[in-house]
């Protein structure tokens, strides 16, 4: 960490490239937060919006806290960090900003990124809805196994999980799944419908996320999948997602708790 900050200090991008982008996602994150402001705009500098994105999906920090970062950036990188963080943390971002200031980066961005927010942006606070995102991955079930195995390469770079594969159908409803490891060991020309899973666990898009963290603890997944009343495949919530709501729902109850026992306190003689 000292050799980093010196070469930050020192202005030596290369030496600091090379340290940081070394570091663990969430090491770069808690290495961002320690620098002053000063600091931190100089790694504005020495880093693209994609390695910023990096960085805030890993941050560790209270929801307020974003605005006074994204203050010290400037809004043209701000968009293009957006646009490529995962939707559901972009998401958590522009919905401390206020409305005006979170529409202008929207249309900074490219149209795809946009869409995929606009859409996360429209679900109610603390709904499944609210922490899914949209890129997983999903195949049809009349397909053999080496055709899915091409559809996972080609888009495992940008899907959340790759570890489950949903399987739809032509109207986009959630008929299947399969686990990484139940499609690799099977044979290339194995048929999908043949090998998947057909009773799928799901949650509702409007399911409260305390519910969504009770379902992924008691059945074990790593991922579950968010559908509409009508079983459209919507989005997936990963597990890292249910520990950030686990722990925040946590903290809410124990400063409830703390609550009570201040007022019992003065109130006592
Ligand atoms: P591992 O050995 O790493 O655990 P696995 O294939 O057993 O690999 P698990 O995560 O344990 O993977 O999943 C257990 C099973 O549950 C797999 O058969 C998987 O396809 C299935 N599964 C995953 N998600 C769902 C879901 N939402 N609903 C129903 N079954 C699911
Ligand atoms: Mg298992």
């Amino acid at each position: 960490m000292e050799k980093i900050t010196k070469a930050l200090v020192n202005e030596n991008i290369d030496e600091f490239r090379q340290l940081f982008l070394k570091l663990h996602p969430y090491d770069r994150a808690k290495f961002y937060v320690e620098q002053s402001p000063e600091v931190r705009k100089r790694m504005y500098y020495y880093l693209s919006p994609g390695e910023m994105a990096e960085i805030f999906d890993h941050l560790d920090i209270e929801e307020d806290e974003y605005k006074t970062y994204l203050s010290e950036m400037d809004p043209s990188f701000i968009a293009q960090m957006l646009a490529q963080m995962y939707a559901d943390n972009a998401v958590d971002v522009l919905n401390e900003l206020d409305k005006k200031e979170a529409a202008s980066y929207l249309t900074m961005m490219g149209d795809e990124a946009a869409k995929e927010i606009k859409d996360l942006l429209h679900y109610k606070e603390y709904t499944a809805g609210s922490i899914m995102t949209t890129e997983y991955i999903a195949i049809h079930a009349n397909q053999t196994v080496r055709s899915a195995m091409q559809i996972l390469k080609k888009e495992a770079l940008h899907a959340e999980t790759i570890y489950y594969i949903y399987v739809i159908n032509e109207h986009k409803q959630l008929v299947g799944v399969l686990s990484l490891r139940e499609l690799i060991v099977s044979d290339d020309d194995q048929m999908i419908h043949d090998i998947m899973n057909d009773q799928v666990v799901s949650v509702l898009v409007d399911e409260d996320q305390e519910d969504v963290a009770r379902k992924m603890k008691d059945y074990d997944f790593l991922a579950l999948p968010v559908v509409d009343a009508a079983n459209h495949l919507l989005g997936i919530i990963t597990v890292d997602d249910i520990v950030d709501v686990i722990s925040e729902e946590a903290s809410d109850d124990y400063s409830k708790l703390a609550g009570v026992a201040d007022v019992d306190i003065q109130r006592s003689p």
